[in-house]
Parts: C-alpha cells; sequence; structure tokens
C-alpha cells in the first residue's frame, strides 16, 4: 500500500477522493463507522456553510454535482450585535455571484460522498478501527481492530479532532478550551430564506443557516452552565429562549427539531507530521464554528496534500521533502485563519465596554463603507485561496 487514510469524515472521504482522481498511488482508507451509522461522528447533524471556493474546489474534482441537489445558496450575509445598532449585510449581487456560499447537511452528503468511492480503487476497510500504528524506516505498519494489518509508506491522520492517532504520537497539540459549548438544531421559521445570520450575544453567537425544504440550521454557542439548561428545556421553552436571543428576524420559530450539543475547543499542531505521518483537517487543527471555517480550511489541507502527491507521482509519498512541502503550502492559511478564528471569538465573547463599542462602531463601518468588508467577506468565501489552487 501507497497511502493510507485513517478516517473517512469530509476530510478523509475528499481527501480519498482526490487521491483516486489525480494520482496513481495505492490507498486504504479506514473508517470506524458506516456511513449511515446513527452516531457517525463525522456524518452527524450539523449542517455546515462552504465558502464559494471550497465550492470551486469539490467543482474541480468532479464532487459538486453529488452535494448540489443538497445544499442550499447563501444570497445574504447579515451580521448583528444584540442589544446594539452596528450590523453589517453582505449580498451576492453586491460582489457578482450567484451565491455568498452553500449549506450542506454532513448526514445527507457524507453518505453521498462516501457512495463515489466505490466507483475507485481505493481499498476500504470499513467499518473497522485503528488499533496500533508503528513508523518504521521505510514504511509505517498499522493493525486494525479487525485483525488485518497493513503497511503503507504514508499514514494520513484524518480521525477527526480527538484524533486517537495523533494522541499515540510524539506531538504536543497546543489545545485551549473555550468553556462554551455549540447547540445545533433544525428549525421551521414563518419567514424562510436566503439569509445567513450571525448574532452576537454576550454569552456567544447565533448563527441561522439557511437550509433546504424551508429550514434554518441553528448554531447557539453560550457557556457550558447556560447550554446545560438549554438542553434540558423542552421544545416551547427552548424556543421562547431563542426568539427572545436572536429576535424576529426569520419571523417566528415555529418548529425546533432534535437538539445536539459540542463542547468547543481550538487544537493546533507547530508541525502536522512527523516521519510518514501527516495530520490533515480537524485531527490537525480544531477550530470554534463562529467563523464556519472547519471544513473549508479541511478540504484546503486534504486540495493541496493531494496536489503535492500528484506532483510527486511514482517518488515515495512518505518521504520528508514531500511533507515538508505541502506544510509550507499550507502554514500560512492555517495560521491566518486560526488567528483570524480565535480573534472573532475574544472579540465578540467579551462584556468589555470598550470592546463592545468597537465592534460595533466596526459593524457600523462595514455597512456604511462596503469596502471595509472586501476582507471579511473574502475569507468568508475562501476567495484569498483561488490564486494558488490548480484544480
Ligand atoms: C456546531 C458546528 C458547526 C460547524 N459549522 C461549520 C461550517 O459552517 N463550515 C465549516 O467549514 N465547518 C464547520 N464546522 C466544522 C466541521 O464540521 C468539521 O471541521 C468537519 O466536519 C471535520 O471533518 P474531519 O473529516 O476532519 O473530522 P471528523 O468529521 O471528526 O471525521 C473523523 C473520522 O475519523 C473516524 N475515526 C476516528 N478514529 C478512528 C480510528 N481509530 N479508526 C478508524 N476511524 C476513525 C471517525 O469515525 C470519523 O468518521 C462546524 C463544527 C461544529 C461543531
Amino acid at each position: 500500500m501507497d497511502i493510507a487514510i485513517v478516517g473517512a469524515g469530509m476530510a478523509g472521504t475528499t481527501l480519498a477522493l482526490a487521491l483516486s482522481q489525480r494520482t496513481n498511488y495505492k490507498v486504504a482508507l479506514i473508517e470506524a463507522f458506516e456511513p449511515k451509522a446513527q452516531s457517525h461522528p463525522g456524518f452527524d447533524a450539523r449542517a455546515i456553510a462552504l465558502a464559494q471556493g471550497s465550492v470551486q474546489s469539490l467543482s474541480k474534482l468532479n464532487l459538486w454535482s453529488t452535494l448540489a441537489p443538497m445544499a442550499k445558496a447563501i444570497e445574504h450575509i447579515q451580521v448583528s450585535d444584540r442589544g446594539h445598532m452596528g450590523q453589517v449585510w453582505m449580498h451576492a449581487d453586491e460582489h457578482l455571484v450567484d451565491a455568498l456560499g452553500q449549506v450542506i447537511e454532513l448526514e445527507r452528503a457524507g453518505p453521498a460522498l462516501f457512495a463515489k468511492l466505490a466507483d475507485t480503487e481505493v481499498q476500504l476497510f470499513c467499518p473497522d478501527t485503528l488499533a496500533r500504528c508503528e513508523q518504521q524506516q521505510e514504511s509505517v505498519h498499522l493493525t486494525l481492530n479487525s485483525g488485518a494489518e497493513l503497511s503503507a509508506k504514508l499514514v494520513v491522520g484524518a480521525d477527526g479532532g480527538r484524533s486517537p492517532l495523533l494522541a499515540s504520537m510524539p506531538f504536543e497539540p497546543q489545545r485551549h478550551d473555550y468553556g462554551q459549548t455549540a447547540i445545533i438544531s433544525n428549525l421551521e421559521t414563518s419567514k424562510p430564506g436566503t439569509t445567513a445570520f450571525e448574532r452576537f450575544t454576550d454569552q456567544g453567537p447565533i448563527a441561522l443557516l439557511p437550509m433546504t425544504e424551508d429550514r434554518y440550521s441553528l448554531v447557539w454557542v453560550c457557556d457550558r452552565n447556560k447550554a446545560d439548561v438549554v438542553m434540558a428545556m423542552d421544545d416551547a421553552a427552548f424556543i421562547e429562549a431563542l426568539q427572545q436571543e436572536f429576535g424576529y428576524r426569520c419571523g417566528q420559530i415555529l418548529r425546533a427539531g432534535k437538539r445536539h450539543h459540542y463542547p468547543l475547543f481550538r487544537t493546533h499542531l507547530s508541525r502536522p507530521f512527523h516521519h510518514r505521518v501527516v495530520f490533515v483537517g480537524n485531527a490537525a487543527q480544531s477550530l470554534h464554528p463562529i467563523a464556519g471555517q472547519g471544513f473549508n480550511l479541511g478540504l484546503r489541507d486534504a486540495v493541496t496534500l493531494a496536489e503535492c502527491l500528484a506532483s510527486a507521482q511514482g517518488a515515495d509519498p512518505g518521504l520528508f521533502t514531500l511533507l515538508d512541502d505541502y506544510w509550507q503550502q499550507r502554514q500560512p492559511d492555517v495560521n491566518t485563519t486560526l488567528g483570524l478564528t480565535h480573534g472573532l471569538v475574544k472579540l465578540f465573547s467579551n462584556n468589555n465596554p470598550f470592546l463592545q463599542l468597537g465592534r460595533n462602531m466596526g459593524l457600523l463601518a462595514m455597512d456604511l463603507a462596503p469596502t471595509l468588508g472586501q476582507g471579511l467577506i473574502r475569507q468568508t468565501m475562501g476567495q484569498h485561496h483561488q490564486r494558488s489552487a490548480t484544480w
């Protein structure tokens, strides 16, 4: 085996598909859960916003046509601060694009992408779990829970934010616990639409993303104690509390689906590879969902790694120089996105009146002088990465 990918969430699956299209390397993909398993940790109830740059990357890999029928376009974005005047609007037509981004549901999108692996040469080990990983001079030896053994020149850890592979290796990830929880739920409201809303409250942001079938996907971030209370509410109390925090931008909240919750933390590696093992996606870095950048960043990891491997076709895929080249290309984007996301959390989860005034004036200024918002919208749309992407 040339390359073994551990974990077939969104990052591992797209990487396997990209490698099968662009390289001749023999690829194995190991995943603990069947794609439609109830408790799949990667393909769960989350709906995520894809930046336009991600949609373009997926199109170049011929994967967007699989996702498009289940995607909802974001045509407008409104950002506001609870209790203050400042707000900013962004509109797709002002940026001469059809959409500012697209929203997909992981429990539909993930299995659809995973199904495409059947048309490839990728060797699937699913359901199976990596039990042991032994780095040797010329290869890495993997033992799976089923008893299967394989040897690969390169192992890619795409096994998520709590990566067991990373934990078994000599890495020291930097970890920051935000002390916050994200609660998600699908909503039916009296005013469905194509606007994504982000509203900052003194506890954390509330985001509503437009979804197919005239629904909204909610991400409500609050501190852990409040999250426990919100999770314990019955539906009527939950809807009332949310309506009070969020207001009536989408009209009245008529129904709320099952709630799920995610503790929020940031992890980051100063260098995500070590002797024939490299990490991508959430295994390499986990972000706060405030700016919806997690998978957008993980997809750029997968695309860049596949590009590096395509350029090296025929060479040993686990060479230090190749992995170092990959990281040289990824480091600026990863550091910028981590820094911007962390900065936003700090700026918007703070009751300091000077910070409140500053961010409120910032939002007002961006709405009055749209060019000031260009940097933000470029980040949201993933445009700054298009120059380097060749596919
Ligand atoms: C509330 C919330 C909202 C979000 N919103 C957005 C958004 O709007 N936009 C965006 O881009 N991102 C968003 N994200 C982030 C995004 O969901 C993640 O970045 C992305 O889904 C992570 O994908 P992954 O493949 O890297 O990891 P995962 O989805 O965690 O996949 C890891 C896979 O590895 C498997 N695995 C683990 N260990 C083993 C093992 N030992 N053997 C075999 N398999 C193993 C697991 O079963 C799993 O399938 C959001 C996240 C949250 C929590």
